[in-house]
């Protein structure tokens, strides 16, 4: 099945806007797609109540609004690389698959990707989406700069470390300026059967094995799966004591089609088709899906483990597959991973609320406390904020900028409660 749209807008294509999971529909009152900046900025200066979406991607109402919601895509694409060619600038709506194939050919790359290419950049930074890595920040730590329409209707650029990851709640941004690195190659193998002990018990080994590393498993079979991204300089292939190279392709989601996924057995290949666990002209996942995800301090990983491996008879049954990441601090306040080096335990649950729903509790019964941050984007079971510090910044930057809440809905103004 290939995705060119991922936004359901129902069985005929007339019905109402929906996310790409299908879990929500949106409450805006009218869906708009402006066909230049000035259209944009004069829908802006008019409404009420006004909210950005980008491919619809988040399973959380972040996106939401009953007001007025708009659509970049119609937007004049850019893509524009700097002379000193150290950075590009994108049309908000720009997607990673697109960006990427355009910085490919011009010998340049992003530093990280998610483990999809399909999202927007605007919605990705938005949340604070971030890829696997030691040493690699989130993708919103890119951004050099954000052109934004405010409340006013007025055209503004900031580099506001309170504004890059921001919840489409300070303005509709119209293009990003994002860092580009030079174009790299890596090669990308699975281990498979590590046990889990071993796993909590070297996971800085295990993490440092290559560019971009995940370990993927259900918590109940005591064993994971290691995705490891290295670069294809003539080093050897890294090993991960205590698995097994797999001798053909696999996918994260056990049963699920490998032709999804991007190339592994060691082929090399460029970045962008190496980094992302799926290809762009496939449905990412599994499709049928909700998805959590929560951010920790990195030494908080063993009791985090071992945590979830008492949950995993609970778990199992209820999920697709967990996948485990690192993430380096960056300085963006909202970001889930301010301050402080990551491990970031992600949840692809099947589509069934109700048996996930206690479960997810749980999970956070168990991972709060440890210093929890949930992703913006994705389910979470109670409130979301008590773990961000910067909040209380990023609300009162929010009041200088949007004092009459034009771009707020439920979910941003429902902070300032949740952080109790
Ligand atoms: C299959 C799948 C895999 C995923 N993998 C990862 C992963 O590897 N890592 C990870 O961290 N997350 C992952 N996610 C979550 C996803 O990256 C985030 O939810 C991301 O925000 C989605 O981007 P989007 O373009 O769809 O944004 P949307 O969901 O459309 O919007 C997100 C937010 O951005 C705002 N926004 C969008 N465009 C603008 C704009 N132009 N101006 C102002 N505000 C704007 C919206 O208002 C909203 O608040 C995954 C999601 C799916 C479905």
């Amino acid at each position: 099945m290939t995705t060119t749209d991922p936004l359901g807008t129902g069985p005929s294509g007339t019905g109402p806007l929906s996310n790409w999971a299908g879990n929500l529909v949106f409450g805006a009152r009218a869906v708009h797609r402006p066909r230049t900046v000035e259209e944009l900025q004069e829908l802006v200066r008019r409404s009420e109540r006004v909210r950005a979406l980008g491919s619809g991607h988040s399973f959380s109402p972040v996106a939401d609004t009953t007001g007025d919601l708009v659509l970049l895509d119609g937007l004049p694409t850019r893509i524009e690389i700097a002379p000193d060619a150290r950075s590009v600038t994108v049309s908000a709506g720009t997607r990673y698959a697109e960006l990427a194939v355009a910085l490919q050919a011009a010998g340049l790359a992003l530093e990280n990707l998610a483990s999809l290419p399909h999202i927007s950049v605007a919605g990705a930074t938005a949340t604070g989406t971030h890829g696997s890595g030691d040493g690699r920040r989130s993708l919103a730590a890119a951004v050099r700069s954000l052109e934004v329409v405010g409340a006013d209707g007025e055209l503004r650029t900031t580099s506001h470390p309170g504004a890059v990851v921001h919840l489409g709640a300070l303005g509709v941004v119209t293009a990003l300026t994002l860092d580009v690195v030079p174009a790299f190659a890596l090669r990308q193998h699975v281990h498979l059967g590590l046990p889990l002990a071993q796993y909590a018990a070297h996971l800085d080994e295990v993490h440092a094995a290559g560019w971009s590393v995940s370990l993927f498993t259900d918590w109940g079979s005591d064993t994971g799966r290691v995705w490891v991204k290295q670069l294809d300089d003539g080093t050897p292939a890294a090993t991960v004591p205590g698995a097994r190279p797999a001798d053909a392709p696999q996918h994260p989601v056990p049963g699920m089609p490998t032709v999804h996924c991007t190339a592994q057995l060691g082929v090399p290949g460029p970045w962008h088709e190496r980094l992302p666990h799926f290809r762009p002209e496939f449905t990412p996942s599994s499709g049928a899906e909700l998805q959590s995800e929560y951010l920790l301090p990195r030494p908080a990983a063993p009791a985090a483990i071992a945590e979830l491996r008492a949950l995993g008879a609970r778990l199992a049954p209820v999920l697709h597959i967990s996948e485990v990441r690192t993430v380096a601090a960056d300085e963006l306040w909202l970001s889930p991973a301010y301050g402080r080096d990551s491990v970031a335990f992600h949840f692809t649950w099947k589509p069934e609320p109700d048996a996930v729903a206690p479960v997810l509790a749980a999970v956070e019964r168990a991972l709060l406390p440890l210093g929890g941050r949930p992703h913006w984007g994705k389910v979470t079971h109670g409130p979301r904020a008590a773990a961000y510090e910067r909040l209380d910044d990023f609300l009162a930057l929010r009041q200088e900028l949007d004092p009459a809440g034009k771009f707020g809905n439920a979910f941003t103004n429902g902070l300032a409660a949740d952080r109790t």
